[in-house]
């Protein structure tokens, strides 16, 4: 498996350890050891697949990294995968709000990395295989590009809303559970509570206006991306 990791990481020996082992992996990286030169790095072509981000940097904290990689459209899309501290719960779940798609606790294996970095992968470039592009009613989603519309009007999604309603959308009119969707979506073991998914999946919701109802709650059991656009949905058939 190819791609380019960008690593931005204060501790040189780490960050070196790492750099040697993604390179005799097969990937590219790149290494940064401060949050404004990771920025740069991350939005610099060619742009990173993944980026390994230490949530505790000499300028600027990981979540203020990880908000601001959300805010440029160049760096949006890109997979991020946190370190935090160990046991730090607090700072594990605030990094998910501010767009983070996976957690290491340090001090993690080198090995372990490799694997989540490599499943980052695998999942991104499978999605993108099975879902070129996508038209379903007034939304148009553009897999390789990164892009979503609603009504010919870009929506901003970041890169973990994206796998949310790719993943939803092409499993179209079948029921996943919370439980798959934090498999399938965060692709971690479920030590995360599941109200996550419906955080997000709220947040996606209206986030998409209009298309917002194509995703529809199935109480207790989870979610389900409509059959077609003009299915009426639960809301609508209530009295
Ligand atoms: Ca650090």
């Amino acid at each position: 498996m190819s791609g380019t990791v960008l690593v931005i990481e204060d501790e040189v020996d780490l960050a070196t350890t790492l750099e040697y082992n993604l390179r005799s992996n097969g990937l590219t990286a790149r290494l940064a050891h401060t949050a404004k030169a990771g920025l740069e790095a991350a939005a610099s072509d060619p742009l990173p697949d993944v980026i390994v981000l230490d949530l505790m940097l000499p300028d600027l904290s990981g979540t203020e990294v990880c908000r601001r990689l959300r805010d440029n459209p160049h760096t949006r899309a890109i997979p991020i995968i946190m370190c935090t501290a160990k046991g730090d719960e607090i700072d594990r779940v605030v990094g998910f709000e501010v767009g983070a798609d996976d957690y290491v606790v340090k001090p993690y294996s080198v090995r372990e990395l490799l694997l989540r970095i490599r499943a980052m992968l695998r999942r991104t470039q499978r999605t993108e295989a099975e879902t070129p592009s996508l038209r379903f009613g007034v939304l148009r989603i553009d897999h390789g590009a990164h892009r979503t519309w609603v009504d010919e009007q870009e929506v901003q999604l970041t890169a973990l809303e994206f796998r949310l309603l790719t993943t939803l959308a092409t499993r179209r009119g079948r029921v996943q559970s919370r439980e798959t969707l934090l498999s399938d979506v965060w692709g971690i073991e479920a030590d995360i509570t599941t109200r996550t998914v419906d955080t997000h999946v709220k947040r996606l919701r209206e986030k998409l206006g209009v298309a917002g109802r194509y995703i529809e709650t199935l109480r207790g059991v989870g979610y389900r991306f409509k059959d077609s656009p003009d299915e009426a949905t639960a809301e609508e058939e209530a009295p």
